[in-house]
């Protein structure tokens, strides 16, 4: 245990904490990390991590800026994480290509491409076809997206290269389950871990990603977040590389609620996914959610029958009712914030930075009121993100 109080405590070591971590030490802060398992042992170590503007982050606008901001600051720093720390976090720029597989997906595109307010262009289905001419005509195109403005990025090696960076800097990493908050009156002033000891400090960062639930009751404050399961197929495909990350709209192919291809390393790629509650954390590939993947991704690019399945990349992402991240203090606790949500990968930059400035009180260059972790005591409005996505898939699925 440290021996003198902490300027801050971070409680979670996945990509969240890991970049406050490295944030907060980078101002000289002494900086201590509580992590119940291992680093990025969370969803932070099951997650696809393609950057870019997904159109189902396009609604509404804040979130649209958010992820937009966020994906420009990961573009903008993993290679400078990369080179300080020798870690190798996957960085590639690629293009996008997000298809429409209905009439309503090719509607849901036309509505969302201007609202990314990006450099896109609206494809016809032959010119999806000429842009990646491994596309099957077997299954029916009504239209696509282009956007150059993408990359993909490994969450797992760049949660460790940022835990490793705030390490160099002086932030404690203890394996330590939290088990609540020590307060002076309406101020945190410490955490107690699950074997009873103390760590006494002047801010607490609850960087708990599904876990949020059990970290709401030492708030006394709701704070929902749904563990929204997705399975992900990982192939090796020894072919002429596929360097465009393809997505789709309007797919209905149960159990997938979305077509997501892309490449991860040299011939290795990832097909996903599905969306389903599972309040186990676990990595299971459900067979259902295989056949459907893997049969849809055949189709769709015949030449992956030559692929090999080669393992599977699952987990819980951490989504509150309405989809829309929590961000910001707890009301009534002086000194304690949460950050939680989707999209955490985009945005880890961001949210590292903004925990940062909210305990150095500096002024932000955006609003958090949407995302304050207030706003679950009335019924929730609206359903943004996954939760958009899941619903619009049992819609028209
Ligand atoms: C299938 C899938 C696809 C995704 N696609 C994308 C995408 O394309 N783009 C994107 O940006 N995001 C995506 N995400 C979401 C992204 O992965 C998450 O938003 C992000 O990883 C969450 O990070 P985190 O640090 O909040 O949570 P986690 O990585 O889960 O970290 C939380 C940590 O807190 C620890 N913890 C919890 N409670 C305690 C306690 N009491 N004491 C000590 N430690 C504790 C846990 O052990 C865990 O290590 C996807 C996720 C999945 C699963």
């Amino acid at each position: 245990m440290p021996a003198e109080k902490a300027d801050v405590v971070i409680v979670g070591a996945g990509i969240v904490g890991c970049s406050a971590a490295y944030f907060l030490s980078q101002e000289k802060l002494k900086v201590v990390v509580l992590e119940q398992n291992a680093i990025a042992s969370g969803t932070s170590g099951h997650a696809p991590a393609s950057l870019g503007l997904t159109l189902h982050y396009t609604e509404p606008p804040e979130l649209c800026e958010m992820s937009r901001r966020g994906s420009q600051a990961v573009m903008e720093m993993a290679p400078a994480i990369a080179e300080e720390t020798g870690i190798d976090v996957g960085f590639r720029r690629q293009p996008d290509l997000a298809l429409a597989f209905s009439p309503h997906g090719w509607e849901e595109i036309q509505r969302l491409a201007p609202k990314q307010n990006l450099d896109n262009e609206l494809l016809t289905a032959e010119q999806c076809y000429a842009r990646e001419p491994r596309l099957s005509r077997d299954v029916k195109l009504y239209g696509g997206l282009w956007c150059d403005w993408a990359a993909r990025v490994d969450s797992y090696r760049l949660t460790l290269a940022l835990a490793q960076a705030a390490q160099k800097r002086g932030a404690q990493f203890l394996t330590r389950k939290a088990a609540g908050l020590v307060k002076q009156g309406s101020r945190v002033a410490g955490v107690v871990t699950s074997t009873g000891e103390r760590v006494l400090c002047d801010h607490v960062l609850l960087a708990t990603g599904v876990w949020t639930p059990e970290a709401s009751k030492w708030v006394g404050v709701p704070l929902p977040v749904h563990p929204m399961k997705g399975e992900q197929l990982l192939l090796d495909y020894d072919g002429p590389p596929i360097d465009t990350h393809i997505s789709g709209a309007g797919i209905s192919n149960p159990p997938m609620v979305n077509f997501l291809f892309t490449r991860r390393s040299e011939n290795t790629y990832l097909v996903g996914v599905t969306a389903y509650e599972s309040y186990v954390f676990d990595s299971i590939l459900r067979e259902e959610a295989k056949q459907a993947l893997l049969s849809f991704a055949v189709r769709l690019l015949p030449c992956l029958a030559e692929a090999r399945v080669t393992g599977h990349m699952s987990g819980p992402r951490p989504i509150p009712p309405d989809g829309m991240p929590i961000l910001g203090p707890v009301p009534s606790l002086e000194g304690a914030y949460v950050v939680v949500g989707n999209p955490g990968v985009y945005c880890c930059i961001l949210w590292g930075q903004l925990v940062r400035d909210l305990v150095l009180r500096r002024p932000l260059s955006y609003s958090l009121k949407p995302f304050l972790p207030d706003r679950f005591s009335a019924p929730v409005q609206g359903k943004y993100g996954i939760m958009a996505l899941r619903e619009a898939a049992a819609r028209h699925g």
